[in-house]
């Protein structure tokens, strides 16, 4: 059994084929810079990396790219492009359209135009990822896996905005949350991890990248989470704000005479860590310039850390305690001084790192960081969205 996952952006397309009976990675790459000049293809297989400046106009031609190559007789890694059984593609935001992982149908697509604006620049992406690919493999079947998926199972008074209640119902306005799938993935991998019944666990998942959310997970279900309507949400980001008074940036705006739309991009790409430092969005840059010194970027790090703090002491209070907290992706799984800033004076809830240990850590693979006092379990797991959407798919299209 073969599963190809698909994740289409609007000029970039990541692809990995999975073995599902050992779960493991026969080929993966991407192509960039889709429709512009210099597109490039990467392809990852038996260990070697072949990477070829190749024109990439459109989606259908990365697709057939990815598919030329997963079945070339010497590259490749199959024969015909019939021993792939199904493909799972990753979409950003589903509304309350979608609150399952969907087979992709005629009816599902008209529903996924219809949700276009939720996530204008990744749904259209998803919708061409999907269209290229039925093009190409007609009869193989497709599921839409959703970001916002594992966030359905929050009560009511978690998601709702304090809103006039008939824009909810209007339009849908309310907490969907993101990275789904990362934060379903480690919980569950760390239940199995300690030997314990996901049931019996109360978990806080601090998916930490470029976009970080965390979430609070009870009984391997997700009642809240920190990304709220969009991305938008929660702590502060590498280019992102995170949670702010509105009337704050009402005021900017104002001054600055920018639109709606303009404030829009300004908090998705030109603030968050890279706004506070002035130096970089990137979590190494940041930890350079504040050893050498540089007060904003140090500021900029004490404030990611201060805020995911605060989300983990909330989601204590909303799971009544909390047995295990897990970092992930990038920042979660390299950087032991975000770690270590983000547990400090945790004591009183049982949470206590183990300063070695933490800075020990290995580098992918599941690793517990608490000392040995600590009533709270602290580990690290690499997280694996593809092979989540791989499983999803083979379920959803009966191929179990
Ligand atoms: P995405 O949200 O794009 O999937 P990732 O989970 O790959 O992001 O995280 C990317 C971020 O992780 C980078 O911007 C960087 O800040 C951080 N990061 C990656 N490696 C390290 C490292 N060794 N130390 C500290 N931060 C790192």
């Amino acid at each position: 059994m073969k599963i190809l996952v698909i994740n289409s952006g609007s000029s970039s397309l990541k692809y990995q084929l999975i073995d599902m009976e050992t779960e493991s990675v026969l080929a993966k790459g991407l192509c960039e810079r889709i429709g512009i000049a210099n597109s490039n293809f990467v392809y990852k297989a038996h260990g070697m990396t072949i990477e070829q400046q190749t024109d990439i106009p459109d989606h259908n031609t990365a697709v057939k790219l990815v598919l030329d190559k997963l079945t070339d007789k010497e590259a490749g890694v199959i024969s015909s492009m019939k021993e792939i059984d199904g493909v799972g593609h990753r979409v950003v935001a589903s509304g309350e359209a979608f609150k399952q992982p969907t087979l992709v149908t005629p009816q599902a697509m008209e529903t996924m135009e219809q949700i276009k604006d939720l996530a204008p620049l990744h749904n259209p992406a998803a919708i061409v990822g999907v269209n290229a690919c039925l093009a190409q493999m007609p009869d193989t079947p497709m599921v839409l896996v959703f970001d916002t998926g594992f966030h359905f199972t929050m009560p009511d008074y978690a998601y709702m905005y304090a809103i006039n209640y008939q824009h909810y119902q209007k339009y849908k306005i309310r907490r969907y949350g993101a990275h789904g799938t990362s934060h379903k993935f480690v919980a569950q991998e760390a239940a199995k991890y300690l030997g314990k019944n996901i049931e019996d666990l109360k978990i806080i998942t601090c998916h930490l990248g470029n976009g970080s959310s965390i979430t609070a997970v009870k009984g391997g279900k997700c009642i809240d989470t920190s990304m709220g309507f969009t991305p938008l949400a929660g702590v502060p980001m590498g280019t992102r704000s995170g949670d702010i008074d509105f009337a704050a940036a009402e005021y900017i705006a104002k001054k600055e005479g920018m639109s709606i739309s303009d404030m829009l991009t300004y908090l998705n790409k030109q603030c968050g860590m890279l706004g506070v430092s002035g130096v970089s969005s990137d979590f190494r840059d940041l930890s350079v310039a504040s050893d050498a010194g540089n007060d904003r970027a140090r500021l900029a790090l004490d404030m990611f850390c201060y805020n995911t703090k605060k989300y983990i002491g909330a989601y204590a209070a909303a799971l009544n305690g909390v047995d295990v907290i897990v970092f992930t992706a990038g920042i979660g799984e390299n950087d032991s001084r975000v770690r270590e800033a983000s547990l400090k004076d945790m004591e009183y809830l049982g949470v206590k790192l183990d300063a070695q240990k933490n800075v020990d850590c290995p580098r992918g693979t599941i690793a517990e960081i608490q000392a040995d006092d600590s009533k709270v379990k602290i580990l690290v797991i690499p997280t694996n969205e593809e092979l989540v959407i791989a499983r999803e798919t083979m379920s959803v299209a009966n191929l179990a």
